[in-house]
């Protein structure tokens, strides 16, 4: 068993199930304005780039293009079989690299560089290794890059694998969600078990460094027995990694949701089970449940950089490199440095209309107060560590921490009643199942999350 968990509480985390944000950002990316613009993100990447800077790089890359649409997807993709169509996406993701490489200083490394998508592997090999190229040859990749892709299993040769490791990736994020054929079918993602494992074999043989499999609870005609079945099949693969998702259902945010029948969907009680079930099943079988949806080995990187307390959160999850600078490529992509956000239109015409007028792709953004900084620390370090040590807050910002975060101390009480934060001194600690509930925990350090919650209906639930 895990380390923290004994046994996971379910009526506690009933107890504290609503809407809440995923803390990818902070702030998050509602409170995104269209009034921050292509010429700003412009001027912060000049303002931020002195030929002298030597701060790493963290790159992302967004290739929208899927083969079937899944209808559980949360993503921001198209459907598309025309090889033509993605051609025309990376001939644009290539002018955007040719756009921004050029005004970041030479000195910068690339440290960590994902693909993301969408589906990356909807690409053929040759326009992986067409774009792999360009990336390299734009930018300066560390030879200890993270450098990692979500692949999809179906339609995958082994020689999209090869492609990708011939263009330095070195670590793979497989699709899986359920291994039962019901409810592969009920979802639209027909995926057998032998090709999941036929994809798995083919990335250890060609030295993928470490492979995580995505796996989604609460989807349509899952039960315990057919997902602990699924459960017990991961764990067999013995991946490093394992992301288990929790299916928010938000049709009215994502209208193809309605093709899943709301009465087809395990009911509330049966979903906590099965994520109950999860967590106790991978942490008694090797696993270490690192917090937000993920574990990891014993031995992974990630389980042994929380115990160091170095690991870091963004946008792709978690991360042990540190706080690198965020530049995002291609339609929908996010970049985030010393202050600001920027985000890329999500609309492809948009997208390469700005492009071929010569400009930069931002439609949105946010630059950050300084109270922004503290609260954005504060959550980062309870979610990447689950402590908090409040002096070191309180030097690094110098603030008085009781004053500044009255009302969030005062929200955080009843986590502790709950036996879900220990406050010892002048360190606060997340206890047993409260790692379950980072969210809500995070939601107490949030100082626009009521606002949000009353004008825009747009998060999915915690538990
Ligand atoms: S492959 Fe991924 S991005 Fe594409 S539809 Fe399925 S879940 Fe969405």
């Amino acid at each position: 068993m895990g380390r923290l968990f004994s046994q996971v509480d379910l009526d506690l985390l009933r107890k504290y199930d609503r809407p809440g944000p995923r803390y990818t950002s902070y702030p998050t990316a509602p409170l995104f304005s269209s009034s921050f613009s292509a010429g700003d993100y412009h001027q912060e990447i000049l303002n931020t780039n002195s030929p002298a800077v030597t701060t790493d790089l963290s790159l992302y890359f967004h290739f929208p293009f899927c083969d079937t649409l899944c209808y559980f997807c949360g993503c921001t993709m198209l459907v598309t079989r025309d090889r033509n169509r993605i051609e025309e996406y990376n001939r644009y993701l290539k002018r955007e690299i040719a756009a921004i490489a050029p005004l970041l200083s030479p000195l910068r490394r690339v440290v960590q560089l994902h693909w993301g998508g969408g589906t990356p592997t909807h690409c053929s090999p040759d326009q992986i290794r067409d774009v792999g190229l360009a990336i390299h040859s734009a930018f300066r990749v560390a030879p200890e890059a993270e450098i990692s892709v979500e692949v999809d299993p179906r339609e995958l040769t082994r020689d999209h694998l090869q492609a990708l490791r011939d263009s330095g990736f070195n670590r793979m994020s497989m699709g899986v969600q359920d291994l039962d054929e019901q409810v592969q079918r009920a979802v639209n993602r027909i995926q057998p078990e032998s090709m999941t494992t036929k994809v798995y074999m083919w990335a250890r043989e060609l030295g993928f460094g470490s492979v995580n499999m995505d796996l989604i609870y609460g989807l349509p005609f899952q039960t315990l027995q057919g997902f602990e079945r699924t459960l017990r099949k991961i764990v067999e693969y013995s991946p490093d990694r394992i992301a288990l998702f929790n299916y928010a259902h938000v049709p009215w945010l994502k209208p193809h949701q309605k093709l899943i029948r709301q009465e087809d969907l395990p009911a509330p009680d049966l979903k906590l089970a099965l994520l109950k079930m999860s967590i106790e099943y991978f942490c008694s079988n090797g696993y270490e449940y690192i917090g937000m949806d993920h574990f990891a080995k014993t031995t992974d990187e990630l389980a042994l950089a929380q115990k160091e307390k170095t690991l870091y959160r963004n946008f792709q999850g978690y991360s042990t490199k540190a706080e690198a600078d965020l530049y995002g490529f291609g339609m929908s992509a996010i970049s985030h440095f010393q202050t600001v956000y920027a985000q890329n239109t999500k609309h492809l015409p948009e997208y390469y209309a700005d492009l071929d007028a010569g400009r930069l792709a931002t439609r949105v953004g946010y630059r950050m107060t300084n109270d922004d900084l503290i609260r954005k620390h504060v959550i980062m370090r309870l979610m990447c560590d689950l402590e908090l040590d409040v002096a070191s807050v309180e030097e690094r910002f110098g603030i008085n921490f009781e004053e500044t975060f009255a009302d969030s101390l005062g929200m955080l009480r009843a986590f502790e009643e709950d036996g879900l934060v220990e406050t010892t001194g002048r360190r606060i600690q997340i206890v047993g199942s409260g790692r379950l509930l980072l969210r809500n925990i995070a939601m107490c350090f949030d100082a626009y999350l009521d606002a949000m919650l009353k004008t825009k209906p747009i998060f999915s639930r915690t538990v």
